[in-house]
């Protein structure tokens, strides 16, 4: 391993020289050839710690028996066994064990689906390899890679500092300090600690402010994250407030069951002086049929499915939560650059004191002209342009290339558009040199670059907002060319007349620096006197698909608001077009305005304005804070380091996948792959398809237990023969939890999903209508079931082919009732219902499959206690199931009219 750090004999790489370290490490400040660095990594192998041990198998084994309801499984199983009765002792057993291998390979499914989506969020560093810059996936990385970095990277490997602006990390992975700590290139001491070490960078660490570049000294586990192992892979659990209200649920439930049993035996002992073998089977029955052992996996599985779906529409969720959250999301905050418009900028004009150019050509092809008055203008002559696109193009980390005709950028779309409009313009920066540099920051809005031009002078260039520059400014180049003193309503006048055509704009200063000045700024040496060149303004389109997201979040009652860096003018502009408007309250909000109202003030307002402009991250917080005052649940987009507070304060915090840094993208709960609002209206409308495949589950699966529970309970409490043997009654569910509720959970989304309000996040998954639907549905199901063993009974069939009669009605009833719940409100008396989920035809073929060889099969007679059937017995349980579906579906009318009338009222 090339890891300095195992040599006893040198001192440790944070005690030597930058230099020193490039030399022991074979590599130099232009990194390593790809070539060497391929060889390196067949020597060391990946840069990645091994996963965290999983939980071990018996463990998880186990955990699949720890629900209340299993509980009362496992203790009717046990009192089977005290009986001696060894075959329903077996087939008790059996649903158990069975339940739990579902449990255990549903979970397993939901964590692969989990993984994966983990995977694609791997951290991507930039490396250089044969002296170009490259994007790699951090795995790749070996030491004596030098790789950059800036605010909002995670670190991808143990770094020595080769060079530092302003360069913060966070380190309390390591060191559990969490004010960040300043990095530079000198030296330490041999005996700094991990937390003094501040030429060092660890893996695993985030950076918070500032640029820098560093070189590899170790990867994977020879890192000191790797070292101490104390980097435990965090598995999220795979709990969601709906599975806790299901939890939760399944308590009362077993307690419920626990009561109506001991009234049951209570009643059949002293009333029908029943036989205490028969009462305990009656009452294992009656427990048995009342467990809704398919649920906790049934909720799992459908949420881990919904995940799956969404990262294939480009949303990847990190929590899953989330995926409840974004169904009941109010209002969405989002930021305007990359996410509302394209980020494919184009500077249109560029404004001096003299006179205004256009420039031609869109993209970040360098082909157009600069015009003045339809006449190129060129720079020898126009020296006020000179002076605009020289400072542009100096203070500018962008770069074009052209391959195969196309045109592409590597940097930020800012600074994209001014390097084109310097081609355009045919700037020559020959003999210039940058000596250093102030990155942009979206707290400061600018960046400053201290030039030495091909004359030996030095100028300090800054480029920014134009009103931070402006308060920056004491003089301007006047139309004559003189420096004179600035003329601040003139350049307010022009930044909203730019901003109002929705143009970005940005101001171009600079101040020469005097002789003997050193050769380094600071943010104080860009305070002072500046003088204002003029201004650009660049173009952003908005993304189509965004406009049409925006209507479609109106219709779903989801207020869409934006909350943008750019200046006010510009960002009305484009929210008009946008078809974000405010309604009521002020049309925008600038960070100034926040700045001077008190919470009070904020909240009275905040629901009423939808466009923020010249904000800064640490406005959001409020935003969001004020916005959840009213009860409203937000979806707060995010891609900066600072934002990072913001998106966790949010109900669902929004990372941008491409724009977005780590620290950004750690603190989210969902993180977009491709920067689109129009997939967080998706991910909304997903969002809410889940919640109702979840609801329709239950619906579905609790009047299951309900009907069992019902025929064992009206048996007892009368004092007449048990309908069902309890290992029928465990048929029937397992038949049922398995094979026909798991259709539900790749149900589509209702139609106009996305045309109702919001749902409240504080109601239930069962609420009273749905309440009553369970019960009805268990009485009717239920009541067929008593009413077909009854009736054979009286005729005299022996005991077993009428209990398997009855039990063969509450499965083609279940199977009816699967048809009602595919829709949850609206009616199944449609074609519709034999379309669009075809998983809902498989689970009904291998249900009837089962059934039939329960009743035929001589084996599953002998274990089940059932006996053949014969045609005329199918026809008439068939028969009752279709009056059940249409009975259901009249009280699906019903309640539909009872809400209806509801609304009127209102
Ligand atoms: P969003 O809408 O996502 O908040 P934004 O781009 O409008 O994004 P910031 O990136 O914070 O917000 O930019 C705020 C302002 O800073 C911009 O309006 C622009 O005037 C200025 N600015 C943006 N990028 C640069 C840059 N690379 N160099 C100098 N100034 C910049």
């Amino acid at each position: 391993m090339v890891s300095m750090e195992t040599r006893a004999e040198a001192p440790p790489v944070w005690a030597r020289t930058a230099g020193e370290v490039l030399d022991d490490l074979g590599t130099s400040h232009d990194g390593l050839t790809a070539a060497e660095a391929d060889r390196r990594y067949g020597e060391v192998g990946p840069n990645r710690l091994e996963a965290a041990a999983r939980v071990p198998w018996w463990k998880r084994v186990l955990a699949q028996f720890q629900d209340t309801l299993i509980y009362i499984l496992l203790a009717s199983a046990a009192a089977k066994a005290l009986l001696e009765d060894w075959v329903d002792f077996a087939v008790i057993m059996a649903v158990a064990v069975i339940n739990a291998a579902i449990g255990l390979i549903q979970e397993g499914r939901a964590e692969k689906a989990l993984d994966g989506i983990r995977a694609m969020l791997s951290v991507q560093a930039d490396v250089l390899r044969d002296g170009a810059w490259t994007r790699l996936d951090a795995d790749l990385l070996v030491p004596g890679d030098v790789v950059r970095l800036r605010g909002g990277d995670k670190v991808p490997a143990d770094l020595r500092v080769l060079a530092a602006t302003n360069l913060q990390a966070e380190e309390s992975a390591l060191t559990g300090e969490s004010v960040p700590t300043a990095k530079s290139v000198g030296e330490v001491a041999q005996d700094a600690g991990v937390g003094d070490r501040h030429d060092m960078l660890f893996s695993g660490t985030l950076v918070t402010a500032g640029s820098g570049q560093g070189v590899v000294t170790a990867t994977g586990p020879a890192t000191e994250v790797g070292r101490i192992q104390t980097l435990v892979q965090e598995v999220e659990p795979v709990e969601t407030p709906l599975s806790r209200q299901l939890d939760a649920f399944g308590k009362a439930l077993a307690l419920l069951i626990v009561v109506m049993a001991l009234v049951m035996v209570l009643i059949g002992r002293l009333i029908h002086d029943f036989s205490v073998p028969d009462l305990v089977s009656a009452t294992i029955g009656f427990a048995v049929a009342a467990v809704p052992e398919g649920l906790p996996a049934l909720v799992t599985i459908i949420l881990a499915l919904g995940v799956q779906q969404m990262a294939a529409r480009r949303a990847i969720v990190r929590r899953l939560p989330a995926v409840e959250a974004l169904g009941s999301v109010t209002t969405v905050c989002s930021d305007k650059t990359g996410t509302l418009t394209k980020n494919e900028m184009t500077a249109r004009v560029v404004v001096t004191r003299a006179h205004a150019y256009d420039v031609e050509g869109i993209g970040y092809a360098p082909t157009g002209r600069v015009l003045l008055d339809e006449e190129p203008a060129d720079l020898a002559t126009y020296r006020d342009l000179n002076a605009v696109v020289t400072v542009m193009g100096r203070c500018n980390d962008a770069e074009v290339h052209e391959s195969d005709g196309r045109w592409s950028l590597v940097g930020v779309p800012t600074d994209g558009a001014l390097r084109v409009l310097g081609l355009k313009a045919g700037l020559s920066e020959d003999g210039w040199e940058r000596l250093d540099e102030i990155p942009f920051d979206s707290e400061t809005k600018y960046m400053a670059t201290l030039e030495r031009d091909p004359t030996g002078a030095r100028t300090l260039c800054v480029k920014g907002a134009p009103d931070r520059v402006l308060d920056r400014c004491a003089r301007q180049h006047g139309a004559d060319g003189r420096v004179e003193p600035l003329d601040r309503a003139w350049w307010e006048s022009e930044i909203d007349r730019l901003g109002a055509d929705g143009l970005r704009v940005l101001a171009a200063a600079l101040r020469p620096v005097r002789h003997g000045d050193g050769s380094t700024i600071r943010d104080g040496d860009v305070d002072e006197d500046l003088v204002l060149l003029g201004l650009v303004g660049i173009v952003d389109p908005p993304r189509p698909e965004a406009v049409d997201a925006i209507a479609q979040c109106r219709r779903a009652g989801i207020r869409v608001k934006m909350i943008t860096g750019d200046h006010a003018g510009t960002a009305v502009a484009i929210g008009r077009e946008m078809g974000i408007v405010g309604e009521g309250g002020p049309e925008v909000l600038t960070g100034a305005d926040l700045e001077a109202m008190s919470t009070e003030q904020l909240r009275a307002v905040v629901r009423d304005v939808d466009v923020f402009a010249r904000t800064s991250p640490e406005h959001k917080i409020r935003i969001v804070s004020a916005l959840q005052h009213h009860g409203e649940v937000v979806a707060m987009t995010g891609d900066g380091v600072n934002d990072a507070p913001a998106l966790t304060q949010a109900d669902v915090g929004v990372a941008m996948g491409i724009k977005g840094t780590e620290a950004t993208k750690e603190a989210a709960d969902v993180v977009l792959t491709d920067d689109n609002f129009a997939t967080i209206e998706r991910a909304v409308e997903e969002g809410r398809r889940i919640y109702d495949n979840v609801r329709k589950s239950v619906l579905f699966l609790l009047p299951t237990n309900g009907a069992q529970a019902l025929v064992m309970l009206v048996a007892v409490v009368f004092g007449l023969t048990l309908p069902l043997q309890p290992v029928q009654v465990l048929w029937i569910n397992m038949v049922t939890a398995v094979s026909l509720s798991f259709a539900l959970a790749y149900e589509k989304a209702e139609p106009g999903v996305m045309d109702r309000p919001p749902r409240d996040p504080g109601t239930s998954v069962v609420d009273l209508t749905y309440g009553r639907r369970i019960v009805i549905v268990s009485l009717l199901i239920g009541g067929a079931a008593l009413f077909v063993f009854y009736r054979s009974d009286d005729r005299g069939v022996p005991l077993d082919e009428a209990q398997t009669a009855a039990v063969t009605m509450l499965a083609l009833g279940q199977l009816a009732y699967l048809f009602n719940s595919r829709f949850l409100d609206r009616s199944s008396l449609t074609p519709a219902v034999l379309r669009g989920n075809r998983a809902v035809w498989g689970a009904s073929a291998a249900m009837l499959v089962a059934q039939l060889g329960f009743v035929y099969l001589p084996f599953m007679n002998t274990w089940f206690a059932s006996a053949p059937i014969g045609l005329d017995v199918w026809a008439w349980t068939a028969l009752l199931a279709v009056v059940v579906f249409l009975l259901v579906e009249a009280g699906k009318a019903t309640d539909r009219w009872i809400a209806a009338r509801g609304r009127v009222a209102e």
